[in-house]
């Protein structure tokens, strides 16, 4: 058991050095966001990565959620790298990319087809133009907290005062540099709330060419939908002609085969993938109905990029869904049992030491809010935990060995083993302790 804090000095050393070059000395800003300092790291194994100042940490941020297998999967790296001896990039046609279409048609519910981006912003940005192609229509309603990439045509900012969340539907730009005309097209409601919804459906239905969700909050809280939420928006848009879709780019294939659609027995007409799909190379999705689909196949909505189906990633993504779904799905009864230890332990430690949480869970991902909130099933409740608490907390965590994000969402891959949790808890334990003495 670790006693003593982590040196980070060369960590330090590179991140000012990056600086003079790279921009924000991060290649995406997100990650400027660590504390102390944005690690510099040197190699990954299982769920353990190892910094440039020779440090071991477990690792709970998994490459920002593609990891699902763990860093460094042994058969993963040994096929592909058999496979890329045979050519990388072909801007051609190749087998793999019909199995993996395949692959996605057989598990992921309403997919009759698929078309392959490199990014779950990309998936996003097709679909919503698959939607506004679809309908004629050029509005799209997302809601608050949730997070669909960073492109002009989705990426907002949200009031992050709980008293003022929602109070208008203006969509709020997400940087500088956004084109205002993009925003004019997104309607932002809070979500889980059919009221607010219903009120802008009544008004403004015949105008909107599509709803997009997280099928549950991940990243604002893991939220889950009220009863039969889901369902309501899935009617209202189908009554309305309005394309539903259902941003699967965290929940896909991690909290089963057939991502969130199947484990809440949901369909919508678009889903967008990412992350897990392809076990860590760049890899997304969209996926659903024929008639949408076809647009593509028909040449009336443009989906292109250079990179598009490279070898490396198709072939990374048959190997990690055939992975996945070995032994009938060993990997997610895994994963799930890694998860409730960890989730038990942590709520334990926490409790404890008197620490006010609320933690919510689905399949391996969850999120730790430090709240005296019982229930979380809001963006604004979510919105009153103490963020900052929080985020001391991770910094701690980082300095005893623990990879955390501040946001408060953890992945934990089919690579974690028990004594990665239980060392985890032992390290925490000690973080606890000094903060919550
Ligand atoms: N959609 C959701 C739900 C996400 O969580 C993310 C990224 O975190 C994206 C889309 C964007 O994916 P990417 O970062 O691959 O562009």
């Amino acid at each position: 058991m670790q006693t003593n804090t982590y040196a980070m000095d060369e960590s330090y050393a590179l991140y000012e050095q990056s600086k003079e070059t790279l921009c924000g000395g991060v290649a995406s800003n997100l990650r400027s966001a660590m504390k102390p300092v944005p690690l510099f790291l040197e190699s990954g194994s299982g769920a353990r990565v190892f910094d440039v100042d020779g440090n071991e940490y477990i690792d709970y941020i998994l490459g920002y959620g593609p990891l699902i297998l763990g860093h460094s999967h042994s058969e993963l790296l040994e096929a592909l790298s058999h496979r890329l001896a045979a050519g990388q990039q072909f801007g051609m046609q190749h087998r793999g990319e019909i199995e993996l279409s395949r692959r996605l048609v057989q598990l992921v519910p309403n997919a009759d087809k698929v078309a392959f981006s490199g990014s779950g912003t990309e998936a996003v940005m097709l679909a919503i133009r698959l939607a506004r192609a679809y309908t004629g229509r050029s509005k799209v309603i997302r809601f608050e907290g949730h997070y669909h990439g960073w492109s002009d045509v989705i990426y907002t900012a949200f009031p992050m005062n709980a008293e003022v969340s929602a109070s208008d539907m203006t969509a709020l730009a997400g940087t500088n540099g956004q084109s205002a005309h993009a925003l004019e097209d997104i309607i932002v409601v809070p979500w889980n709330d059919k009221d607010r919804l219903e009120a802008v459906l009544k008004k403004s239905g015949n105008e909107i060419a599509a709803i997009i969700s997280e099928p549950v909050l991940c990243n604002s809280g893991c939220l889950h939908p009220l009863p039969g939420y889901l369902e309501w928006i899935r009617e209202r848009t189908r009554d309305l002609g309005i394309v539903f879709i259902l941003d699967e780019v965290i929940t896909g294939f991690r909290v089963s085969p057939g991502g969130a659609q199947e484990r809440l027995g949901i369909q919508a007409d678009l889903v967008t993938m990412g992350k897990a799909i392809a076990g860590g190379f760049p890899l997304s999705a969209v996926a659903g109905r024929r008639e949408i689909m076809d647009l593509i196949s028909q040449g009336v909505v443009n989906h292109m990029g250079t990179l598009n189906g490279n070898v490396l990633s198709i072939s990374a993504g048959i190997l990690t869904l055939d992975i996945l779904n070995r032994d009938e799905g060993a990997a997610y009864r895994h994963m799930e049992k890694m998860t409730e230890r960890l989730v038990r332990g942590l709520k334990a430690l926490l409790a404890g030491h008197g620490v006010a949480h609320t933690i919510n869970s689905f399949g391996p991902v969850f999120h730790v809010m430090f709240t005296d909130q019982p229930e979380v099933r809001h963006f604004s409740e979510f919105l009153k935990r103490d963020a900052a608490g929080y985020s001391l907390f991770v910094e701690e965590a980082l300095r005893h060995g623990v990879v955390l994000r501040p946001s408060g969402l953890w992945y934990v891959s089919a690579a974690h083993t028990e004594k990665d949790i239980d060392e985890t808890l032992e390290r925490l334990k000690i973080v606890v302790q000094r903060l919550f003495p």
